[in-house]
């Protein structure tokens, strides 16, 4: 088995569609970033990069490639799940936790978890989408963003892992 942790934040930035879990959000401001700006898609990816020590998000999807900008980050985890089937591993489960202050996200979080599950291939009660608010807590840069953590096991394909466990 493997185990990775993902982080990610992004600023809120007026005239742009908020996509998180690969949901678009109606009535919101979006996010800020190179590609659609899922923060909590972001999360996963770098989780899954994480699991099997193949680096991070920024590594293998960089913000400077013209062809990944506007781009869906549902396909960016695709393409993570290719690298991290490549390298032996399967998803067991994932859990995400988002840090923010506004829109409430009520239902939409469950379709967001079957979403990426959808995308990752795993039954929909294998991946956990949760959501807090800072209560204001948070700095006042922070206030104006969005942030998601994410954790992620991994079983090895067919079977014992060449760690061995
Ligand atoms: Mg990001």
């Amino acid at each position: 088995m493997r185990v990775g942790i993902g982080y990610d934040v992004h600023r809120f930035e007026a005239g742009r569609s908020l996509v998180l879990g690969g949901v678009v959000v109606p009535g919101a401001d979006g996010l800020s970033g190179h590609s659609d700006a899922d923060v909590l898609t972001h999360s996963l990816i770098d989780a899954l990069f994480g699991a099997v020590a193949a680096g991070d998000i920024g590594d293998h999807f960089p913000d400077t490639d013209p062809e990944l900008e506007g781009i869906s980050s549902l396909e960016l985890l695709s393409r993570t799940l290719r690298t991290v089937r490549a390298k032996g591993y399967d998803v067991v489960n994932a859990d995400i936790s988002l840090v923010l202050d506004a829109p409430k996200l009520g239902q939409l979080k469950v379709k967001m978890a079957e979403t990426l599950a959808e995308t990752l291939g795993v039954d929909s009660s294998l991946v956990s989408v949760k959501a807090t608010t800072s209560e204001g807590l948070l700095s006042a840069e922070m206030a104006d963003a969005a942030a998601a953590k994410a954790v992620v096991l991994l079983k090895r394909i067919g079977g014992r892992d060449p760690d061995g466990f």
